[in-house]
């Protein structure tokens, strides 16, 4: 890729001018919302089911994006296509914009929008093999009742304090419990348990994001003919479990092979956790919206 062209309120900027002011309550307040989004051989994953979900989070905390869901759309693929991308991890951030100091969002008058679109690979690709080692942490996730887990909010300290536990503990990724005990999500990615061969995840009400790829995961795991429970489970659920995997679109399917010390199955990579990454990856690269015109019909 040559220069990285970002899309800044309606405009393409260079990296090095995609600036922002100091007063954007993004940056502020962490007033605003986001996506990350992947794209896979030119095919945007689930991108509709992406913007539905910043536009609800935006709903939810009344912050008006001056945008239509489809020229969003629009925006997004015309981003990819700018920078030439095939593969890529894409972020979209809408904040509330340029105020004063105060906190008054009424103040801001036009929320930003900008789209990054950057040619990474997220995670090591051996780690797919090995598998990772994860904790539980102290930090508790966010109640549901005061700051619900299911805005994607540019507020993530709560999952900034869980990431810089699992960095005190030697680990890159933690499990985070809920105000009860049972277990919530990673600090950005949902979980899963195997146990005699029955899936199970955290439904969205003990406080984990309604992840686009948790969602893909079921519904594969499904096809696959697994039954797929949406229940709470505890840290001893976890421990005991037969496997364990966190999905997310930067995770995709990462398989957990050890959790506070206690080894999950044999300590390596389950056979069904791998199943769903297989199918999983050969999904993202067949479906999705294309960003570049086909020949199809050419000629
Ligand atoms: N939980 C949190 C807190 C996240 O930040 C993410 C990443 N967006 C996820 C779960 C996974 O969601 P998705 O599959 O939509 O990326």
């Amino acid at each position: 890729m040559g220069e990285q062209w970002i899309f800044l309120n309606g405009e393409f900027v260079t990296k090095e001018n995609a600036k922002i002011s100091v007063y954007d309550h993004g940056f502020l307040y962490g007033d605003g919302v986001f996506e990350g989004i992947r794209v896979y051989s030119g095919n945007v994953f689930r991108l509709e089911e992406h913007i539905d979900r910043l536009y609800h989070s935006a709903k939810s905390i009344l912050l008006d994006i001056p945008y239509t869901k489809d020229e969003m759309i629009g925006h997004v693929l015309e981003t990819i296509r700018r920078n030439g991308c095939q593969d890529a991890y894409i972020r979209l951030v809408v904040s509330r914009g340029i105020g004063d100091l105060g906190l008054d969002p009424y103040k801001c008058k036009m929320p930003q929008v900008v789209i990054i679109v950057e040619p990474l690979a997220l995670f090591p690709e051996h780690l797919y093999e090995t598998g990772i080692e994860v904790v539980t942490v102290a930090t508790r996730r966010n109640r549901s009742d005061v700051l619900s887990p299911k805005v994607k909010s540019l507020n993530y300290l709560n999952n900034v304090l869980v990431k810089i536990e699992a960095h005190l503990a030697n680990v890159s990724e933690a499990l985070i419990l809920n105000d009860q005990g049972y277990v919530a999500e990673g600090s950005g990615d949902n979980v899963f348990i195997i146990k005699n061969g029955v899936i199970y995840t955290p439904p969205g009400y003990v406080g984990a994001l309604e992840g686009i790829t948790r969602q893909a995961i079921i519904e594969i795991a499904a096809d696959l003919g697994y039954t797929v429970k949406e229940e709470p489970f505890t840290r001893h659920d976890v421990y005991v479990a037969d496997e364990v995997f966190l999905t997310g679109t930067a995770a995709e399917v990462i398989s957990v092979i050890k959790v506070d010390g206690r080894t999950i199955g044999d300590g390596t990579p389950g056979p069904h956790t791998k199943r769903l990454l297989e199918e999983f990856r050969r999904r993202v690269v067949a479906e999705g919206i294309k960003a570049y015109p086909t020949n199809a019909n050419v000629g």
